[in-house]
Formats: structure tokens, sequence, C-alpha cells
């Protein structure tokens, strides 16, 4: 992107330099505004442990876009990324079967949070128009007037700082959504799930290897709860456990977490180790996982939210940050469109991307569902084969849910639409067979011999149908 004199003397304040905060300061300043992005934490290039939230995430199209746009795309994915290329499911009796995620081979990618957010900040850093403030927590904000106070935790005083526009982009318990929420005709929701999360992790092998094949994203479904691994750089494994918090809560003792995994996850206490299981379970805390939805997301010229502190998500779609950076790469967009003219670039992002974080939040919450329970069931297993023998017959035309949000740009709303169109198509197919067996079962029952085989023929596909039928109605 070239400089653009017209916006260079306009200040941009982006609050929160998280993934989605440090990638749309990178993006600002390479439109030539002159960005200052405020931090809470400390320059987390500096700690040694970060606290917070997930280690590694997956990574996906949407997220790679928007690396892309400041040329980090290819050190992440290449130089960082581990490429996850199907589902591997742990059943209970310990063996494993391998779900691709498309039939064409793509794949997702493990990374790791504090890289990606390092990277993303040693980028940002780059730009001479970029000025970061670490340990700067905001307090409040003049929505209109471009005014935020910000605790200096370094020095424990107040400072005041002004912008021309503040883009919140300070997560899901965001401060500036919450100033948003005193104006009217803002609109806001949120949910939280009764499942709470737990990061464990599966050590490197004695020898320095993988202790699972790596190029997979592990999933143990159990139905009310699940258990998820993510390959890390240093051949260990992120484990999540998600489960209701009072099964959390009910497993106080290390008698019963134990017993908890030899009924649930068995394979997972000799990958994971007893005494490692026993010692991370009880110094971790379970967190909350909450879903929120919120329009608009500017207030007039001087203020937009982005990311979490826009649309949290709950993590079972892999879409949160994916989203979030999207949101980054829309933006830019809409402000090429509209040549920079604020008045008419919020609003217009609001419109265009509310029902698409909408769309999303919602498929998060679904796969909720699918993850620990549908990955499981043969029906959806049947979905699949449909879904890919359709996407065979119909390349192109045909594009599986999943594939749609995860590696293809299109819109979140478009997708949602796309499935239910699909879910239609397969309905009337399914019928359709059913008649046409049934037709074909009279004309060509004349012996009894040939009686039987069309019945067993007709009872097949009126099974197939039925069970079809169950899965479109289920999603
Ligand atoms: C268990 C789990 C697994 C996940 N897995 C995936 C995945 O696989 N793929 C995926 O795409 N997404 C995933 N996500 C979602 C992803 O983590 C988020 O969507 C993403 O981190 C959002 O980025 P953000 O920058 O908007 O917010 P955050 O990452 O929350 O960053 C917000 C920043 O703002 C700062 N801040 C907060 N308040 C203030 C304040 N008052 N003043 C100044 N600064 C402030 C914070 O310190 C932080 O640095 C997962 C989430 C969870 C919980």
């Amino acid at each position: 992107m070239e400089d653009r004199a017209k916006v260079k003397d306009k200040k941009i304040a982006v609050v929160g330099a998280g993934l989605v905060g440090s990638l749309e300061a990178c993006m600002l300043a390479a439109r030539g505004y002159e960005v200052h992005l405020y931090e809470y934490r400390g320059d987390i290039r500096t700690m040694e442990h970060v606290p917070g939230r997930s280690i590694n995430l997956a990574m996906s199209i949407r997220g790679r876009t928007g690396l892309g746009a400041v040329g980090l795309e290819e050190k992440v994915i290449k130089e960082h990324g581990i490429p996850m290329k199907a589902r591997m499911i742990h059943n209970l009796d310990g063996t494993t079967r391998a779900i691709p995620y498309n039939k064409d081979g793509k794949c997702i990618y493990s990374v790791g949070r504090r890289y990606v957010n390092e990277v993303l900040l040693t980028r940002a850093e780059e730009f001479p128009n970029v000025h970061i403030h670490f340990n700067h927590k905001l307090l409040t904000t003049e929505l209109e007037k471009g005014v935020m106070t910000f605790l200096d935790t370094s020095t424990n005083q107040e400072v005041t700082a002004k912008a021309d526009l503040v883009i919140g982009c300070d997560g899901a318990y965001s401060n500036v959504r919450k100033q948003m929420m005193k104006k009217p005709w803002f609109n806001y929701s949120q949910q939280y799930i009764p499942h709470a999360y737990m990061e464990l992790c599966i050590p490197a092998t004695p020898d320095g290897k993988f202790a699972m094949p790596p190029n997979y994203l592990h999933i143990w479904p159990r139905g009310k709860f699940m258990m998820i691994a993510l390959p890390n750089q240093d051949k260990t494994w992120t484990v999540t456990l998600f489960m209701p918090h009072d099964i959390f809560l009910s497993l106080d003792t290390p008698e019963a977490l134990l017993d908890f995994f030899k009924i649930h996850y068995p394979d997972a206490i000799a990958l994971i180790g007893k005494e490692k299981l026993v010692k991370d379970f009880f110094a971790n805390k379970s967190l909350p996982m909450i879903s929120v939805k919120c329009s608009p997301y500017h207030v007039g010229s001087t203020c937009l939210i982005l990311g979490d502190a826009a649309h949290a998500m709950v993590p079972f779609y892999g879409q949160g940050m994916n989203c979030g950076m999207e949101d980054c790469v829309v933006l830019n967009e809409i402000m090429n469109k509209y040549d920079d003219d604020l008045e008419k670039v919020l609003p217009a992002f609001s419109e265009h991307r509310n029902p698409d974080a909408e769309a999303i939040v919602d498929l998060a919450m679904y796969n909720y569902v699918e993850m620990r329970d549908l990955v499981n069931s043969r029906l959806f297993l049947l979905r699949k084969k449909w879904d890919d023998l359709l996407s065979r017959l119909l390349p192109g035309t045909w594009v599986p849910l999943y594939t749609m949000v995860t590696f293809s740009r299109e819109r979140y709303h478009l997708c949602i639409s796309k499935k239910k169109w699909q879910d239609n198509v397969v309905a009337k197919i399914v019928k359709f067979c059913s008649v046409a067996g049934l037709v074909a079962g009279f004309l060509f029952a004349k012996t009894e011999a040939a009686h039987t085989l069309a019945n067993s023929f007709l009872h097949q596909v009126n099974s197939l149908a039925t069970k079809t039928l169950a899965v479109v109605d289920r999603s």
C-alpha cells in the first residue's frame, strides 16, 4: 500500500494489542495514518510467561488473508504453522480414525497465540507511524470526542489522550463496548454456555518426538463433553478439556480426576502422564466461554469495535481469531471503497459485517454440539458422505459448510443460506430415491425372490432416507 498524504494527519487509537488490535495497527499504518496502539499488559515479547487464554489456535484462510495483507502469511504459516489435514477421532476403546477436513486435502494450521501476537507487534513497530503504549489500561472513553483516559500501570498515573478515531480491539469483555452500551439504539446480547474449558499438556516423548501423529486436530468426542489437542512447535500438545462447569467442580480430588479419565479418556492418561495430569489439572483453573452479539459496531465517525469486542464466540469452529482478522481486511476494503471518508466507512462496516459476524457466532454455537457429539455419530458421517459425493459431482457448486467457512472467504451469512439450500436438495434427492425405489418394487416384484429383493432394497433406501433427513433436521 502506498503512503496516502490525505490521511497522514489523522490520528487513530487502537485499544488492545492482541491478535486483532496489532494486525489492525499494521494495516492502518500501511494506509498512512498515525497510529497509537494502547495495551493493558506489558510487552509480551519480554515476558517469561504470558497469562491468559488458549496457547495455540487453528488458523485458516481468513486469518491468513489478514496476515498476508501485512506481509506475514508466509512467515507464520510456512515457518511456524503445523498443518492439520484431518480430525483424528479417539474412540473410547483407544482406537483412532481420521476424518479429513475436505476432499482436496486442504488443511488448517496450528499456530501459537503468543508467537503470532509477537510477530505482529514486531511488524507494527517497523512502521515509523506506529507508537505502542504498553501498560495502558483504558478506563473511559468519550466516544464522540475520541478522548480516552488510561491508567498507566507502570506509574499508577492516569493519562489522557485524544484521537480522531478510537478502535476498540480489547476483547470479549471490551471496555470500549461497555461505553457504547450506554448509547441508545445499541443492541447487545451475551450468552455463557454451561461448559468451561481447561488447558492441559501432552509432553514430547523422551526422545523429543510428538506423542501422537502430528498433522491432525485430535478429538475425543464424548457426547456431554470432549477433549481436543493441537500440536505445538516444541513437539508438545496443548490439550483442551471442555465440559460442564459442575463436572469440573466435582473432580475435586486426584482419585476423582483419575477415575474420570479412566472412564472417559483412558488413552490420554498415558499420553499426559498420571502425575502431570493431576498436577496440571489442580494447578489450573477452568475458564468460562462467552458468546457476544451486538450492533452497530460504530459510533458516528469516531469509534469502532473489531474482533472479540464486537463478536466473541465459543471456540468450536476455530473462527474467533480468523473472523477478527478478517474484520481488519473488510475494514480495509471498505476504506478503499470510500476513500477513507470515515463518516461513510464506519456505518458501511457495521452494516456489511454484522450479518456475517452474527452468522459465525451462531455457527460456532452449532459446532459446540457437532464436535462433541455429531462428529462421533454415524448420521454425521453419512451426511459427510453425501456432501463428498455431491461436491464431486458438482464441483464449485456444492461446497460443504465446513469447507466454505474454513477454506473460503465466502461471507459467513451466505455460508448458512447455501447450507440451507443444500439441505433442501439432499432432502429432495432422498425423497426421490424413496419413491423411485417404491415404484421399482411394484413394477418388478413379480416373483417371490424378486419381491424379497425389492423389499430389502426398499427397506435400505427408506432407512437411508430417514437417517439423512434426521441429519438434515439436526443441522
Ligand atoms: C479456548 C479457546 C480456543 C480458541 N481457539 C481458536 C482457534 O482455534 N481459532 C480461532 O480463530 N480462534 C480461536 N479462539 C478465539 C480467539 O482466541 C479470539 O477470537 C481472539 O483472540 C480475538 O482476538 P482479539 O484481539 O479480538 O481479542 P483478545 O485476544 O482478547 O485481545 C484483546 C487485547 O486487549 C487488551 N485489553 C483488554 N482490555 C483492555 C483495556 N481496558 N485497555 C487496554 N487493553 C485492553 C488485552 O490485554 C488483549 O491484549 C479461541 C478462544 C478460546 C477461548
